[in-house]
């Protein structure tokens, strides 16, 4: 399987470049350049979680040798790694409604899954391609992904990890959880403005031309653990199986039925990862898109319009505080039959105006499989203590989203499908909106966030994470606040060029 860029179909490459490089030279991002030939609906893939990667990950990445992929995944899904032993656990709350806990990771989202595999894929891809230059991996998170990376790359050889958050724009505990991380080979800064800027600064960076040779001089190459690289998204198609497997193995589903998504939505990283899940043979009815009151992607999907010129709201779900979803890219790619020339239109326009349309056949394409709605702050608290009264269970804020949207679709489609949530947090994680949503708010107005950890524990009977628990001890280790325009600066100074 070969690889190229959104943006230009000419230039072939390996895998393990796709993955070495993170974001493809012109911008666009890496896909596969032909269909992997899909699975049969009564032979899917089956068998343990790591079964289920392995035959998964064999069928994109076919210049890796089988024997490192199942090296990786042992390495990567394991119970050092993952509170529990099915790694992506399935909670059943009804006979049609169930939670996919994808947060068992040592950091408690959802990204750790494709995380703590990265490592090992890139260092796999360094050996193959004959890599010299040491590999800095440049992050831009909206809260989650940079904890993951640095859990995942910290101390790595041969690699550097730099993370850039938007200062003020993740929650307390996550930006703990960054600035106390540990590692002779990281760093970690707040940029000035919202995700969306530290995501082009990231971007920009890639791309100048004149910066990468410099680095490339002094023995570093640039790579991403954003999801616009494809060793972050492919890790996360494989729960879409093992879910499906699951369910058919407690009987919850007969083999062969069709099942929903539903997919709290930020960068369009795993919910696209879904499409590819469907597009290898999986009994996909509808991918539900759910977002917050940054409603960029359920807005598009109704009207076809993508609009990014509008105010980020700083939501309860800040992990989803994002308007320009960078994986949009690869699904309009795929669904337009990979024209890049289409495609490098709309991300000029979306680039220039803030906007672009799609055409009618490619809309009624994304319609047909998606279905997309958005749920704003107060109805989200709500459904965390309406579900919490009628199942007993938290859910985080980014989870109760896509409940909340799920409920809209249900008043709205006739369908009688099980659906899956796709629970991306562990509640504890955002402890301070959980407690507001589920007490009296005033109350605890003022509460550190990691004094609410404990509340919440005491309160609902359920034990704080250890990861989670143990940033009350950790001294802060990273405090630099900068200016976008800072950010290359910055980069040349944690590896000392300048
Ligand atoms: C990153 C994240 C999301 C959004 O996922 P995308 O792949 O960016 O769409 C949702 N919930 C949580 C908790 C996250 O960390």
């Amino acid at each position: 399987m070969r690889y190229y860029s959104t943006r230009n179909q000419g230039n072939y490459t390996s895998s393990a470049e796709a993955i070495k490089q993170g974001l493809a030279p012109d911008g666009g991002l890496y896909v596969p350049s032909s269909r992997a030939v899909p699975f049969k609906t009564d032979n899917l893939p089956a068998g343990s979680y790591n079964e289920i990667a392995a035959a998964v990950f064999k069928l994109f990445l076919t210049d890796f040798d089988s024997a490192d992929l199942e090296k990786a995944i042992a390495a990567a899904y394991n119970e050092a790694n993952f509170a529990h032993p099915s790694i992506t656990p399935l909670r059943k709350l009804s006979a049609d409604l169930f939670m996919m806990e994808l947060w068992h990771g040592p950091t408690c989202a959802f990204k750790d899954i494709a995380l703590q595999i990265l490592p090992h894929l890139l260092n796999t891809a360094v050996r193959i391609t004959g890599e010299q230059s040491e590999i800095v991996i440049l992050t831009a998170t909206s809260g989650d992904t940079g904890k993951s990376a640095l859990e995942g790359f910290s101390n790595v050889p041969n690699t550097k990890i730099i993370v850039y958050f938007p200062a003020g724009g993740v929650s307390e505990v996550q930006q703990l959880q960054m600035t106390t991380q540990e590692g002779r080979n990281v760093g970690v800064a707040a940029v000035h403005g919202n995700f969306d800027d530290t995501q082009n600064g990231v971007k920009e960076i890639f791309n100048d031309r004149r910066l990468t040779g410099q680095l490339a001089e002094a023995g570093y190459r640039l790579s991403s653990a954003n999801s616009i690289n494809w060793g972050r998204l492919l890790p996360q198609i494989v729960y879409y199986f093992a879910a499906y497997h699951d369910l058919v193995s407690s009987g919850d589903l007969r083999p062969g039925d069709m099942i929903n998504f539903v997919v709290p939505t930020g960068n369009f990283g795993n919910i696209l990862a879904g499409y590819y899940a469907r597009e290898l043979g999986l009994p996909v009815n509808r991918l539900i898109c759910a977002a917050n009151s940054n409603n960029v992607l359920s807005d598009f999907i109704n009207t076809g319009i993508y609009q990014s010129r509008r105010p980020l709201h700083r939501t309860c779900s800040p992990s989803m505080d994002i308007l320009v979803s960078s994986n949009l890219e690869r699904l309009l790619f795929e669904l337009t039959d990979h024209q890049a020339g289409v495609i490098t239109g709309w991300m000029e326009q979306l680039m220039k105006n803030g906007e672009y349309k799609l055409d009618k056949g490619t809309l009624t394409k994304l319609q047909d499989l998606f279905w997309a709605d958005y749920a704003d702050d107060r109805e989200t608290l709500q459904t965390i203590a309406d579900n919490y009264r009628e199942f007993d269970y938290l859910i985080d804020t980014h989870t109760a989203v896509a409940r909340a949207v799920l409920r809209k679709y249900r008043a709205r489609e006739e369908d009688g499908c099980l659906s899956v949530i796709l629970s991306t947090a562990n509640p504890f994680k955002f402890s301070g909106s959980v407690i507001r949503a589920l007490y009296d708010s005033e109350m605890y107005r003022g509460v550190s966030e990691l004094d609410l950890l404990n509340i919440l524990s005491l309160k609902t009977n359920n034990p704080v994470p250890p990861g989670l628990a143990a940033l009350a001890g950790k001294p802060v280790k990273h405090k630099q606040v900068i200016e976008r325009h800072n950010m290359r600066d910055h980069l040349l100074s944690t590896l000392e060029l300048i």
